[in-house]
């Protein structure tokens, strides 16, 4: 379909379709009901927007949110880009939303953003079929699941749309689902033999990278000095750690405020808008942070403590690079962090809970501890494989870890497993295994007679924590593992028996080591070279604009169009056609002001070559 292409470039400023984007768009306006299941910043809101614009019927598309905040926002950038939409939540006058609703009767809008509860309302259902709805779109369709982690009862309620509008085809989407939530979202919102698109769930724009936690308030700080005028987040496990972070950070000169629960509602939503709105650049937040966000141009999340599971820490590194430029995703990991999660996770008194978080805990320690690629392991979770063998953006393809001829201790440990299970009726735990190969004398091994193992004081060549080390890399390796319950014990695999038997060469890596701060830092792949001083007024006017205007800055235009014109330096709004996301209406509202910046700049400044 030409016309979704040219509508693309005209209203939008892109040059070329997302995955899957185009395929979704075809089938839904084909009459199909679909389903799209695209990470974030996958550029879902696009896939009901653009088909909304070339509709030959002219009729209205309803989108269903669940998310009030973000309605205003995206209904902010379309009507930048020169789209009629409109959203109605509780949050307008009566009046206003009077007005609007004489504005859908007159059928003058080709999107309506909705909470799902308004849809409901008796007079709504008449209204909806005198408007001309030609399609429905579900953002964040997980909500209708119980399985999901956002249930939203009003969603199933939505159901009952197809009733009112049998013919009109539904659009479900969403960043998050297992294959039982997609079930569920198919099942509750009754999809009618939906064409279902699942996209690839590698951000290829982002960077991951993992430390040893050691001081963190100035690893933190080394890290955002490096990223002066970014916005980032950084995520804390607690109320009490992320004040803590935002106080040093201040206190080391950095613009950061905090995000929690714990603080008044007002606050929350105060500082959340400073941090959209450019005013403060980083925020140190609990999970409570995020969901409710659109901001385009987070371009670094850092963890100072280890997230719950893979799944959060999926979602909550995802919020970074939604704009499609590179960003840093940094991950603090402490053993003695750990350690204490697993202590918490022993007083749930669930068994069933205590289990999933178990294993949740256990997945997580793998990531961080693995010497593999980081992205791999993170599909890997989805169940989705990665075809490069080094994807160049995480810290263990771009260096990676030391290995040694570990055959000699990993023989010694595995050897002692096997003579505590040969001489005692239960296994022992790690720490014990530890004591016996260092031969630490205590009452324990005494009482047990683990002195007079022939493994006993062998391995003295290294430390308790570098027995760890080689216990934990043997765990990596599924030569040990580990039982379930309050005191764990260790036990040898088939596999662990198998090269002990063979005696196998193996080889170990060496533990991460704690960066020095003048560390090579990782080149960004695709990153948009420009001239930076251009950039930095750009993005001052930019702020102006947005803030004359009671928007965030992204609503004006994203990093990357700034990026583009700090190194094409147009002068005119002529020169202006082929600068990615400058779509007709933005070039002709601000065109002239950023050419006549532009040009400003050259008056003083020799412009800069690139390369491509
Ligand atoms: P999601 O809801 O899937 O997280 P969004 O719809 O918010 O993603 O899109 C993320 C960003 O990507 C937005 O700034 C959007 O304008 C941009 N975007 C979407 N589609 C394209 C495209 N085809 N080319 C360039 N940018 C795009
Ligand atoms: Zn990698």
């Amino acid at each position: 379909m030409p016309e979704l292409l040219d509508t693309l470039r005209l209203t939008f400023g892109y040059d070329q379709f997302r995955p899957l984007q185009r395929e979704i768009m075809e089938a839904h306006l084909a009459g199909q009901d679909t389903f799209a299941l695209l990470p974030t910043g996958g550029g879902k809101s696009l896939c009901f927007q653009l088909p909304a614009l070339v509709r030959a019927d002219r009729g209205l598309t309803v989108v269903v949110s669940p998310l009030i905040a973000l309605m205003k926002d995206q209904v902010d950038q379309l009507q930048a880009a020169g789209v009629a939409a409109t959203y109605l939540n509780s949050s307008l006058s009566s009046a206003e939303a009077r007005s609007r609703m004489a504005g859908l009767h007159r059928g003058e809008f080709r999107l309506l953003y909705v909470a799902p509860e308004r849809l409901m309302l008796p007079e709504w259902q008449q209204n909806l079929t005198g408007w001309n709805v030609a399609a429905l779109a579900i953002d964040e369709a997980h909500c209708v699941s119980e399985w999901g982690h956002d249930f939203r009862p009003e969603f199933r309620q939505i159901a009952q749309l197809r009733d009112i509008l049998p013919e009109v085809p539904m659009m479900a989407l969403t960043a998050t689902a297992t294959e039982r939530v997609r079930a569920d979202i198919i099942k509750h919102l009754r999809l009618r033999d939906p064409a279902v698109f699942v996209a690839s769930f590698n951000r290829p724009n982002l960077t991951y990278k993992v430390q040893p936690k050691d001081g963190p308030a100035k690893q933190i700080s080394e890290f955002v000095k490096q990223r002066r005028h970014e916005s980032g987040i950084v995520y804390c496990a607690t109320r009490a750690t992320a004040e803590r972070m935002a106080e040093a950070l201040v206190k080391r000169g950095f613009n950061a405020l905090p995000y929690h629960a714990g603080l008044p509602a007002e606050v929350r939503s105060e500082n959340q808008e400073l941090f959209v709105r450019d005013e403060v650049n980083i925020i140190c937040a609990t999970i409570a942070f995020g969901m409710g966000i659109n901001k385009p141009n987070v371009r670094w999340v850092v963890h100072h403590d280890l997230p719950k599971n893979i799944e959060s820490y999926y979602q909550e590194t995802g919020r970074a690079g939604r704009d499609g430029l590179p960003a840093d995703c940094l991950l603090l990991f402490s053993a003695g962090d750990a350690a204490k999660q697993s202590h918490f996770i022993d007083d749930i008194t669930d068994e069933h809970e205590r289990n999933v978080a178990r294993s949740q805990l256990r997945q997580m320690l793998h990531y961080a501890e693995s010497a593999g690629c980081r992205r791999t392991e993170l599909l890997a979770y989805f169940g989705e494989g990665y075809a490069e063998t080094n994807c160049a953006s995480c810290d263990n393809c771009i260096e990676p870890r030391d290995t040694y001829d570990g055959t000699i201790p990993a023989q010694k440990f595995l050897s002692c497993i096997y003579r505590v299970a040969q001489a005692s009726r239960f296994g022992a735990g790690v720490n014990h295994l530890v004591e016996i190969l260092t031969g630490a004398d205590t009452d324990k091994i005494r009482r047990w007679g683990h002195n007079r193992l022939s493994t006993y004081g062998i391995g003295q060549e290294l430390s308790r924590p570098q027995w760890l080390g080689v216990f934990r890399e043997l765990m990596r390796l599924g030569f040990v593992q580990q039982t379930e319950g309050r005191y764990p014990t260790v036990e040898m695999t088939e596999a662990g028996r198998e090269v002990l038997r063979l005696r196998s060469p193996i080889t170990l890596t060496k533990p991460m080591a704690v960066p020095k701060a003048a560390r090579v830092r990782i080149p960004r792949k695709g990153a948009i070279e420009c001239d930076e001083i251009l950039f930095a007024r750009l993005r001052a006017l930019r702020k102006q604009l947005a803030d004359e205007r009671g928007v965030p800055a992204y609503v004006i235009f994203g990093d990357a169009t700034l990026r583009q014109m700090a190194r094409e330096y147009p002068e005119s709004v002529a020169e202006m056609h082929d600068i990615f996301g400058m779509g007709e209406k933005k070039r002709e509202q601000f065109g002239e002001e950023f050419a006549a910046e532009i040009s400003d700049h050259l008056k003083d400044n020799a412009k800069m070559a690139f390369n491509d």
